[in-house]
Order: structure tokens, then C-alpha cells, then sequence
């Protein structure tokens, strides 16, 4: 009867695992995490090209299984929040680094290692011409941004063997020269529109839902650098839990390091105004730099302090130094979904 119950209670312990994948000790303080169920080694010899946007396979998923993508980062204070919903339901992703990005904000790439995510990259530039250029260039932007986010990391083992193209432009030979370097091709199986201009949040977790339903699985591609999708992020999370989705990590083959020391204090990047990355030096990136407290604190005062104006100076906007920054970020922000116009013609 005793060794009975010690079977029964085995076996409740087993399918509680499978229900509920190690989150009790992964996620601690919250039981309800959606939580990352397993890790699938990505090998760029077996799997050299994935996602069914694009390409005949994707990884081997099983049902009810999302591997979660983000491109063009980091950016603050978008990847930060994101980082910060990951982490909120121990959800590991994979992200595809811009080379000049990761050269801005090397403290995000290492938070963003830190953090346990997995590191691919999006080339140097990110130039929508990669169906186009030379191959000197095509292999410019690839080694040039592997080297800029490897510099950003602090070593070169924690950035993965794995690229998405800029625009998913691909050419086969532009495939067949990744392949030479024994670096996955990254396509994906969803995507969730969420570069298009005046996207909502509410928008893109319906659109991410949705073609994650139809296809029950699959490699989900985001962008950490628009503010939709970092508000989206939390709400997309919540419904894969309720639709009974679990997350898959992708990770290379081969040792990683554990853990990279925190980078020193940088100083924000100025960026280049006239190509990617669109980076401005805006009071939203310095703030980003001091302690959450004190973040709120110094949007409220500015909010005060914009309140307290007469009419006439709130009205005219170009007065505040903040809402001038705001508006040249906005300005920016346009100009980077116009670029990326050459996306749409994978919209479903
Ligand atoms: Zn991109």
C-alpha cells in the first residue's frame, strides 16, 4: 500500500511536471509563468534555412510549441521593457542584433545575455538590399555585424551561428554563402505586421495569435524597437498561456558562457541620422540609463512642469526641449517603417 502511493504520487509529480515545465523552480515568485518548456539545438549543418514564410522546413515543433523572435534591436526604452515582460514570465527568446545597434547600446546586448536569451544577427546596416548588392557587400554587412555585436558581448562564443536577412531578402546566393560559413538562415513562420506604421498593440497580438492558431506552432519574428510591440509584448505572453502555448528556446550547438560581466557606462550613441540604426539621442535614452525609481520620478516632474505651462506655451509644443525630442523620435520612427516598406510583401 505504501510503495503504492509512493507510485501514485511519482506519477502526479510526473504529469504535473508535463503540465507545469519546471516553473515552480525556474520562475520564482511567479507560479502562473508562461515559463520556456524546453530548448531545441539549432545546428546550422542540419538546419540550415528555417521557417515556412520562406522556406520548405522550420523547426521541428511539436504542437502547441512557439519559438518568439525579435529583430533590429536593442533600443532603448523598447527593449528594455521588453526584456523586463520576458523576465516578468521567464520566457527565453532569440534575438537578431543590428550591428551598429549593438555598437550603441552595449549594456542592452549584455543585459539582453544576461538574461539567458539567445544572440543571432541582422547584419551590420541593416541595408534592404541584400536581393541586390554584391556579394563583397552582402559579406561586409554579415561579418561586420557578427564582429559588432560579438565587440558589444564581450565574447565572441555568446553570439549564435545564426542570421535573419535584412527585409528577409534573400537570394540563393546570399543562402549558399551563410551556408559556407556554417550559419543558419532565420526566415520565420509568423510575423505580426508589427513594423507597419500606427500598428496598435492591441493589433499585433491579434494578428500574432491568430497566424499562431492557424498553423498550431512556429517561429514567431517581432521587433524590439517600436513601442507597440513593447507594449504588446505582456498581453501576446498572457494568451499564449491561455491557449495552452508553451516556449521553446533555440540555442547553437556547443558551450556558451554562463554569464558576461555587466558592461561599464556608455556613453548614449549619437547615431547617424542619415541610415540605420535610427538612433537619436533623445531624453527617452537617458533616462533609460538611471534607476527605474528615478525614471518615474523625472516623468513626472517633466509631466508637472508641462502642466504648470500657460496654454499658449503647451500649445506650442516646440518649446519643451521633451516634446521636441518626442516628436523627433516619432519623426525618426516614421522614417524607419517607411524604410522597411519592402516588408509588406510578406504580409499575410
Ligand atoms: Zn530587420
Amino acid at each position: 500500500m505504501r510503495r503504492f502511493a509512493i507510485v501514485l504520487g511519482s506519477m502526479a509529480g510526473g504529469i504535473l511536471a508535463g503540465l507545469n515545465p519546471a516553473m515552480a523552480a525556474s520562475c520564482p515568485g511567479n507560479p502562473n509563468a508562461l515559463g520556456t518548456s524546453r530548448t531545441i539545438t539549432v545546428d546550422p549543418q542540419t538546419m540550415p534555412r528555417i521557417g515556412t514564410v520562406q522556406y520548405r522546413n522550420s523547426l521541428p515543433l511539436n504542437d502547441h510549441e512557439v519559438v518568439i523572435t525579435f529583430d533590429d534591436g536593442p533600443l532603448a526604452p523598447y527593449s528594455n521593457r521588453i526584456l523586463d515582460a520576458l523576465a516578468a514570465e521567464c520566457v527565453k527568446v532569440t534575438y537578431f542584433l543590428v550591428g551598429r545597434m549593438a555598437a550603441a547600446n552595449p549594456e542592452l546586448v549584455r543585459r539582453i545575455y544576461n538574461s539567458g536569451h539567445t544572440i543571432g544577427t541582422h547584419s551590420q546596416n541593416h541595408p534592404l538590399t541584400f536581393d541586390q548588392m554584391a556579394m563583397p557587400r552582402v559579406e561586409r554587412e554579415v561579418t561586420a555585424g557578427i564582429a559588432s555585436v560579438q565587440a558589444a558581448v564581450g565574447d565572441p562564443r555568446a553570439v549564435a551561428p545564426f542570421f535573419r536577412i535584412p527585409g528577409l531578402l534573400r537570394t540563393q546566393q546570399v543562402e549558399h554563402y551563410l551556408a559556407s560559413k556554417s550559419i543558419a538562415v532565420w526566415s520565420a513562420d509568423e510575423v505580426a505586421d508589427d513594423w507597419f506604421k500606427q500598428v496598435t498593440a492591441k493589433d499585433i497580438v491579434q494578428k500574432a495569435m491568430s497566424r499562431i492558431e492557424a498553423k498550431k506552432r512556429g517561429v514567431l519574428l517581432l521587433h524590439d524597437i517600436h513601442p507597440a510591440t513593447a507594449m504588446a509584448v505582456p498581453t501576446l505572453l498572457r494568451e499564449l498561456k491561455a491557449r495552452g502555448y508553451r516556449i521553446v528556446q533555440a540555442v547553437p550547438p556547443g558551450d556558451r558562457p554562463k554569464a558576461l560581466p555587466d558592461a561599464p557606462a556608455t556613453l548614449v550613441a549619437s547615431g547617424d541620422k542619415n541610415g540605420w540604426p535610427r538612433v537619436t539621442k533623445t531624453s527617452a535614452n537617458i533616462v533609460e540609463s538611471v534607476p527605474a525609481s528615478r525614471y518615474k520620478t523625472e516623468r513626472k516632474v517633466v509631466t508637472e512642469r508641462f502642466e504648470r505651462r500657460p496654454k499658449h506655451w503647451r500649445d506650442d509644443r516646440h518649446r519643451d526641449p521633451v516634446v521636441t525630442s518626442a516628436i523627433s523620435r516619432k519623426r525618426e520612427k516614421t522614417r524607419t517603417t517607411v524604410s522597411d516598406a519592402g516588408w509588406t510583401r510578406f504580409a499575410h
